[in-house]
């Protein structure tokens, strides 16, 4: 069984771990292989991407440690663009890109800092109306490959982070249903790989993953691939969840989830 987590955040952005503590976690979880995925700098303030000047030292380490460990375990070097980052300056194995933001009247309207977060965004910019303001989001997750040349589409409804059991606006809503579908249509064909991520339930703030059953059996529908990610910011939740991700995937119809080897994606067997 492989077990393989691409989507990892140490100390050099808002995880807790050094990238040494992160890879040697991932050996003593026996792990196949790890895949580290700082997160690029933002033109604006911003509590948990790296600063700009850090990113050149997130890289150096990176690939000091891929060295270092090399024969103990793969370390794969990547990056988890946001939508607004800076393009990358350095050549990573593989990039994961998401959308943190939704940028309205000149504001920037983070999607998962909270609840109370997304209905001030929707009480100051969209007269009080979430689905405007999930149709914005998706409207720019929608362009989020071409915008970050990603090959892995992060949180692909992380407006969701904080509306378990739809506490805050209806995800069966026409509106919403339309707003996500047509995203999803949008990077149909775009050779990309949708992860179910774990992140906010080893964070406490859900207790399922992104996507939600509906949006991944959509992802199904259109034969999109997925990967299984635990968007990790500590070294013990390296493999979070994942065992209920892949029954996730499975009530979906995943047979198969992608795993990177260093050069290419390829198919294989879900874990668990
Ligand atoms: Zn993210
Ligand atoms: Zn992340």
């Amino acid at each position: 069984m492989k077990l393989q987590n691409l989507h990892t955040h140490t100390s050099f952005c808002d995880g807790k771990n050094s990238i040494a503590q992160i890879v040697q976690s991932a050996i003593d979880l026996g792990m196949s292989s790890i895949g580290l995925s700082g997160h690029a700098a933002l033109p604006f303030p911003c509590s948990w991407a790296m600063k700009a000047e850090d990113v050149p030292l997130y890289y150096t380490e990176a690939r000091r440690q891929q060295a270092l460990f090399a024969g103990k375990i793969p370390v794969y070097v990547g990056i988890e663009q946001d939508y607004y980052s800076p393009t990358p300056a350095y050549p990573y194995e593989y990039i994961i890109g998401g959308v943190h933001y939704v940028k309205k009247n000149d504001r920037n309207y983070s999607m998962d800092h909270s609840a109370q977060a997304l209905m001030d965004a929707a009480k100051e910019s969209y007269g009080g109306d979430l689905y405007g303001l999930a149709e914005d989001y998706y409207a720019t997750v929608a362009k989020v490959a071409d915008k970050t040349g990603c090959q892995i589409v992060a949180h692909f409804d992380l407006i969701c982070k904080h509306n378990q059991d739809d506490c805050l606006f209806d995800t069966n809503h026409p509106r919403y249903r339309t707003a996500a579908l047509d995203a999803l249509d949008a990077l149909c064909g775009k050779d990309l790989i949708f992860e179910i991520n774990t992140g906010a339930m080893s964070r406490g703030v859900r207790t399922t993953p992104y996507p939600d059953k509906k949006l991944l059996l959509a992802m199904r529908q259109r034969n999109l691939p997925i990967c299984i990610c635990a968007d990790s910011h500590s070294a013990n939740t390296l493999l979070y969840a994942f065992r209920e991700a892949a029954e996730l995937a499975r009530s979906c119809g995943y047979k198969e989830c992608m795993y990177w080897d260093g050069k290419h994606f390829y198919p294989d067997q879900l874990p668990f």
